[in-house]
């Protein structure tokens, strides 16, 4: 075992116990590979890849490790199966640590609050003199998943991707600030990362910082009650890429509001590069001052906007392949169909498919993907009726309620008629039989036919897809 403790001088595990060790110092990030390891030779790859790959070490403080996950399944699943395991694992890297807490990290929800505990330990250790900060050490270590390799790009992140690009490859400051937006799980924490990572290797001399703007609160709120905001104002200020994720949390915390604003300012000043997110357009920002929305308008505000089936498909197809997963077409089609709502959950999905097949060893099919994610799927098959889609597609297309029933084979009703059923199989619970008895008593087999048919179509026809989207759209809006 490693001999950390008394050591704090040199970066020992455990520091001295305070907020100071919140980020997790190299020694800890060291440590968590080891485990990485231990946990790779004890368990074989695909277990590895599974379960604690996924895990990102959030914090160390107190002797706790706090590693997050993205699903309350997966940390329900791991605390039961592997928990005990991972913190032997750390004890036997170092003594100091005495817990490992999991936590869900989805995505910083604009009223999540400043954890509780971590605001009380600063009041408890208000008065000590935290001098000045390393930038490593506030800025949030990159997650090696979230690169540009791994990126995949379509219509809906083209601009935000190109323009993140720019960033790393244009010598100078292209824009600035660069403003990416959209909603949960689109990849904005994605793209940061991936400059990030860019960065460092095609300029390591530069000093990129990045962290979520909770986290920007934390630290500022932190140096404040340690009266050291000199200290917190050279730290951000010397850096040569600043990122702060997911800016909409500082809506309504005036202070950091401003501290903000003359950070950002000064490093304009120096022509540094920023890169913000936020959930929404600058102008959309409620609780942001206007002066600060104004500003963060000044660069490049590139959005990106809900997947369509061709990107969620690349996705799968491409996270299939890392995790080199035996996971059949069709299945990855059906999920592509049927998780619209974000990448994130998408993903979700498939790890846990990838998991229970690695544990159940039985063959991967659409039939037993439904039921393993019945839960997932009825949550996406909320309220919405065949009626209702029968409704919204003659409307789209503008021909008559009844032609849905109606033995009409005429192109012009047929194709629409197909859509229907094509969204009564993608967005209901519905059966096949049930859906044809829907459409005025039509056999299962031409239900099946028309969802295959429209599959097909939307991958050749582009105006087929943007049709089936915009529909889709409307009745999940
Ligand atoms: P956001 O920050 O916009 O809420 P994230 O960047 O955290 O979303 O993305 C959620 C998940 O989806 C991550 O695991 C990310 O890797 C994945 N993801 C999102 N977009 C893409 C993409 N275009 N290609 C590959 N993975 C993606
Ligand atoms: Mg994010």
């Amino acid at each position: 075992m490693k001999e950390i403790a008394g050591n704090k001088a040199a970066g020992g595990v455990a520091q001295e116990n305070t907020e100071a060790s919140f980020v997790p110092t190299r020694a800890v990030r060291d440590l968590w590979c080891k485990v990485y390891d231990s946990f790779r030779g004890e368990f074989g790859e695909a277990v590895f890849r599974s379960w604690l790959k996924p895990l990102t070490l959030q914090a160390c403080y107190h002797g706790t490790l706090e590693v997050s996950v993205p699903t309350r399944f997966m940390k329900d699943w791991i605390q039961s199966h592997y928990a005990q395991r991972i913190l032997e694992m750390c004890r036997a890297e170092s003594a100091e640590i005495n817990r490992v807490e999991i936590v869900v990290v989805q995505t910083a929800s604009p009223s999540s609050p400043v954890p509780e505990e971590k605001t009380s330990a600063v009041s408890v250790k208000a008065n000590q003199n935290l001098k000045t900060v390393d930038p490593f050490e506030l800025s949030s270590p990159f997650d090696p998943r979230f690169t540009f390799e791994s990126f995949v790009v379509g219509n809906p992140n083209a601009l935000a991707h190109a323009a993140a690009r720019r960033v790393v490859e244009s010598g100078n400051i292209p824009f600035n600030p660069l403003f990416l937006y959209g909603g949960v799980g689109l990849g904005k924490t994605h793209l940061m990362h991936a400059i990030g990572w860019a960065m460092k290797e095609q300029a390591p001399e530069k000093r990129v910082m990045y962290l979520s703007a909770e986290k920007f609160m934390y630290q500022f709120v932190r140096a404040l009650r340690a009266k050291d905001t000199m200290a917190f104002k050279e730290t951000f200020r010397s850096v040569d890429v600043l990122m702060i994720d997911d800016i909409q949390f500082i809506a309504g915390k005036e202070s950091t509001q401003e501290e903000f604003f003359h950070t950002f300012n000064a490093l304009v000043d120096q022509n540094k590069q920023i890169v913000i997110s936020a959930d929404k357009a600058p102008s959309d920002l409620t609780g942001i001052e206007e002066r600060l929305r104004s500003r963060l308008a000044w660069g490049l505000v590139a959005d990106l906007h809900p997947s369509t089936y061709d990107l969620r498909l690349g996705i799968l197809q491409a996270k299939r392949a890392m995790l080199g997963a035996d996971i059949p077409g069709p299945v990855l089609e059906f999920l592509a169909l049927k998780v619209t709502s974000n990448i994130r959950e998408l993903e979700g999905a498939l790890n846990r498919i990838v998991a229970h097949a690695d544990v159940t060893k039985a063959p991967v099919t659409v039939e037993s993907v439904q039921e393993l994610l019945q839960d997932l799927l009825r949550s996406h098959d909320r309220r919405i009726t065949i009626d209702e889609i029968q409704r919204k597609v003659s409307e789209h297309y503008n021909i008559r309620l009844t032609d849905m029933h109606s033995a009409r084979r005429a192109r012009n009703v047929a194709r629409p008629r197909q859509v229907a059923m094509y969204l009564a199989k993608a967005l209901t619970a519905r059966s096949l039989p049930e859906i044809g008895r829907k459409f005025g008593g039509r056999d299962h087999t031409t239900v099946m036919h028309a969802v295959r048919k429209i599959e097909e179509l939307m991958v050749e026809d582009a105006q087929i897809l943007q049709d089936v989207d915009l529909i889709r759209r409307s009745l999940t809006g």
